[in-house]
């Protein structure tokens, strides 16, 4: 469907748990982290309810997340229920890697389409540091074992942090020389914890492989690539992205909305505005009920994120509550 700024709207972020194994310092804090109930998180069955009227709407893409997605249960049962809905054509997973080892052969089974590995660092020690836990090894199999198996669409999601993470963004972009993998530079997003730290604007880590790697050359995307944008450089066999989200923001071409592992319909990040969709399933709605409450959330998306100003709407939650 279209919304009523006339943006096609295909891909749905579907947040399955709030858990997390890792404590990346700009996602979640270590402490008081309020866990919502087992109660209150939506069932497979409910996710399932929920993304068929989806697909009826338009959507094609779907993108678990979390939290950490692999700590759920079964997590490879609900990818091939999710496949089989008619009009979803990809189910892509975003891990933070540290169970991936043990997951990957099952996600490929069940019928992933892409797996996104969110890796900032390639140094053991400022991984511990970033994300207070020290699973590198593990991330590290991870990642090896989708590059053994021959796993075709791989993903490698870095936040550069300035004085953090910023002095490995070219051994990241290494990766893409030698392995068929899309290395994505993601600028920080002033949510929740990452108001403590400073992001590293893309421009910047643009200029920085041009410098030292050679000219980056555009290529084409389609519709369901989101607002990544992608680039070849000169002897490498992956791609290296950038996902520019504050001084070229993407809003104009946003297609998508995001489910939290609460049942909240966001139709954008940014803004706390949206739809209790448990609620509806929970009560005594008719599905064609709970469609049109769901379409209308969607028609009126709003135009853009104001993440530069001041936005009375500005949703309270943290990343790890969202997705990303
Ligand atoms: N735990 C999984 C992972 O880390 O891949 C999935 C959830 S995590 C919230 C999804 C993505 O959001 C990660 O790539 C993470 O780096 C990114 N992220 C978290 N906080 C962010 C922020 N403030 N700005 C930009 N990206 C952020
Ligand atoms: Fe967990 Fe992912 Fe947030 Fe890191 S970015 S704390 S791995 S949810």
């Amino acid at each position: 469907m279209t919304d009523k700024f006339n943006r096609k709207i295909e891909y749905a972020r579907i947040s399955v748990t709030d858990r997390c194994n890792l404590r990346c310092r700009y996602c979640m804090p270590e402490n008081g982290v309020e866990k919502i109930s087992h109660a209150d998180i939506l069932t497979y069955e409910e996710i399932i309810h929920v993304a068929k009227i989806f697909a009826r709407l338009g959507i094609k893409k779907i993108r678990l997340t979390g939290g950490e997605p692999l700590l759920r249960k079964n997590i490879c049962k609900l990818i091939a229920a999710l496949k089989s809905i008619a009009g979803i054509e990809i189910v892509t997973l975003t891990t933070n890697g540290v169970l991936l080892k043990s997951f990957a052969q099952d996600l490929i089974s069940a019928g992933i389409d892409g797996i996104n590995l969110s890796l900032d660092t390639l140094d053991e020690k400022i991984f511990e540091n970033l994300t207070r836990r020290n699973f590198f090894l593990k991330v590290i199999e991870g990642l090896q074992i989708l590059l053994d198996l021959n796993f075709s669409n791989v993903k490698i999601n870095c936040v550069p942090l300035r004085g953090v993470n910023d002095c490995d963004i070219l051994k990241l972009v290494a990766l893409a020389k030698n392995y068929p993998v899309k290395v994505r530079f993601i600028e920080l997003m002033p949510i929740g914890c990452a108001e403590n730290f400073c992001g590293v604007p893309t421009s910047e880590i643009f200029n920085l492989i041009e410098k030292n790697c050679g000219s980056l050359a555009q290529v084409e995307k389609n519709s369901l690539c989101g607002p990544a944008k992608y680039f070849k450089l000169k002897n490498f066999v992956g791609q290296i992205g950038f996902i520019d989200a504050l001084k070229h923001k993407f809003c104009g071409d946003c297609n998508r909305i995001r489910l939290t592992a609460e049942g909240f319909l966001k139709p954008c990040l940014n803004f706390g505005t949206g739809l209790d969709v448990k609620n509806l399933l929970r009560s005594n709605f008719s599905d064609e009920e709970i469609f049109s409450a769901i379409e209308q959330t969607i028609y009126n998306k709003p135009r853009e994120h104001l993440f530069n100003k001041k936005n009375n709407l500005r949703d309270g939650r943290k990343m790890y509550q969202v997705g990303g």
